[in-house]
């Protein structure tokens, strides 16, 4: 039996993290831990939410191929290990996983049957703003990110399969629990 994997795609501070992490808790799906570069925020444990690495070891797991991933986003390197989604679509488990886009697109190409890509967008650029200046957004890297959504926006719905608005929370994780729980497509069957 095969596992299935979803992969989250969506602009930074969309909500990405929070929807896996409570899928994650809730026991609905499993955690893919991925390596990043930069520095742990205050609640965060290494080995749990991510594997932090140095630039340097990054740079050799990169060169030896082990990434699905490796993109630079807003100055930092991210990168799933190949190894460590291997294992999850072998363990016939539902595993969440929120990734960057050209992530996303080689692990569809690597699992197409398995694979999942759920589009995750923010209701308008303004409450964005709002949620990036929640966790102390600098106002020049805010600029940045918010002139970056439209082009997202266009990038997310070109390779997702199924999106999602994550404006009121429970809503939206509603969603993607049907989706985890019963799979993207809506069952034909009457008695479902
Ligand atoms: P991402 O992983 O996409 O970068 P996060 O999951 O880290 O985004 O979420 C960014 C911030 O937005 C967090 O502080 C989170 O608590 C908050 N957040 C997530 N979803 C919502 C929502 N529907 N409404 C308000 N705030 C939200």
């Amino acid at each position: 039996m095969t596992g299935r994997i979803f992969v989250l795609i969506g602009p930074s501070g969309v909500g990405k993290t929070t929807l896996a992490e409570r899928a994650q808790r809730d026991g609905v799906a499993d955690r893919v831990v991925t390596c990043t570069t930069r520095a742990p925020r205050p609640h965060e444990t290494p080995g749990q939410d991510y594997y932090f690495l140095s630039l340097d070891e990054f740079e050799k797991r990169e060169r030896n191929g082990d990434f699905v991933e490796n993109e630079w986003i807003h100055g930092n390197r991210y990168g799933v290990l190949v190894r460590d989604l291997s294992r999850a679509v072998e363990s016939g488990r539902t595993a969440v996983i929120s990734l960057g886009y050209g992530g996303a697109q080689r692990v569809k190409q690597l699992w197409p049957q398995q694979v999942t890509i759920v589009g995750v967008l923010p209701p308008s650029s303004e409450s964005l703003r709002v949620r990036l200046q929640g966790r102390g957004t600098k106002d020049d890297e805010m600029a940045v990110r918010l002139q970056a959504i439209d082009d997202e926006s266009q990038r997310v719905h070109a390779l997702a399969d199924v999106i999602v608005v994550n404006d009121e929370f429970t809503t939206a994780y509603q969603q993607l629990y049907q989706w985890l729980f019963h799979g993207p497509t809506p069952k034909s069957s009457p008695d479902r």
